[in-house]
């Protein structure tokens, strides 16, 4: 007789999920920075406190935490809303300083823009940082020397190595579910990629920000039930509050940056309550906690793991 696991939709029992959230407004992001400078943010209408603020009363109703990776320019600027964020249950972490890629900076460059970054969101915060997850998906096989970085400045966690192929990001060979980094400086890091599923030899990605909004939800839906019945893993699912703001003002960029950042905006919100409905959700850190630092365990990125 064959034993098969049965999954009610309804049940939030079951293992829970990690949800994150990427604290940046929508004029940040790196589709739009050839024609926003950043030394200009100032100057644009901000909408990321009040896009934030409905991201938080949406994940209250039903009960959610999860991980916030604050941009730091956000964090000086908007204080208050990053205490708010921890005050209302959820992990602060870090999202850079500037949102630039790491592949574009040099290691001092990206430890000087960490420094900052973590500087303004733990002092709003009045808590610690440990986890770090770069702009853009922008850690690759080019600037791995960033983790090294990170692991000397004391974060627990990464969660910035997607491991699929894309035009800006990506490490296609990189593992799948979370692991840990032996860093060079014998300090170990966890690192806690986006979900994504193998299908006949193609990693696709799983269940965040565009990927969210444009694939159909039965599509994510699916995403989760590979994951909870066959990898027997978490999903990690991430999105933007400007992604939950159909009304934001357009900017004139190329028009396929103009297709990913605001197909389906109108859909998000409900596609993330049907998410929320049916699973439960906690933050990254929760389930990373610090560890001894002499474990022998290697990465190696020519191998996968569970494929
Ligand atoms: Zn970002």
């Amino acid at each position: 007789m064959t034993t098969k696991k049965i999954t009610n939709l309804n049940d939030k029992s079951r293992r829970p999920h990690f949800l994150s959230v990427d604290v940046e407004d929508y004029f940040m992001v790196e589709a739009f920075s050839a024609v926003v400078d950043r030394r200009d943010w100032d100057n644009w209408e901000s909408r990321v406190v009040s896009n934030t603020q409905t991201t938080l009363d949406l994940l209250d109703r039903y009960h959610a935490t999860a991980t916030f990776f604050f941009v730091g320019w956000v964090a000086k600027k908007f204080p208050r809303l990053v205490r708010e964020v921890q005050t209302r249950g959820h992990e602060l972490a870090c999202h850079s300083y500037w949102h630039r890629t790491v592949y574009s900076l040099s290691p001092d460059e990206f430890r000087a823009d960490t420094r900052e970054a973590v500087g303004a969101i733990e002092d709003a915060g009045g808590v610690k940082v440990r986890g770090y997850r770069a702009p853009s998906w922008s850690i690759t096989k080019n600037c791995l020397w960033a983790l090294d970085v990170l692991a000397e400045e004391g974060f627990a966690y990464d969660s910035s190595i997607y491991p699929i192929r894309h035009d800006l990001y990506g490490l296609p060979n990189a593992k799948r579910f979370p692991y840990e980094h032996m860093c060079r400086n014998g300090r170990l890091l966890d690192e806690i990629p986006p979900a994504s599923i193998n299908i006949l030899g193609q990693t696709l990605p799983g269940a965040g920000g565009g990927y969210l909004r444009i694939f159909p939800l039965s599509y994510t839906r699916w995403v989760f039930k590979i994951f909870e019945e066959d990898y027997e893993e978490s999903v990690v699912v991430y999105f933007h509050p400007w992604e939950l703001d159909p009304n934001q003002p357009r900017i004139r960029g190329a028009l396929k940056s103009r297709l990913r950042h605001y197909t389906n905006l109108g859909r998000m919100s409900s596609r993330l309550e049907c998410l929320l409905a049916d699973y439960s959700f906690r933050p990254l850190g929760a389930a990373f906690p610090p560890k001894e630092t002499d474990c022998q365990r290697r990465v190696d990125y020519k191998e996968g793991n569970k494929q």
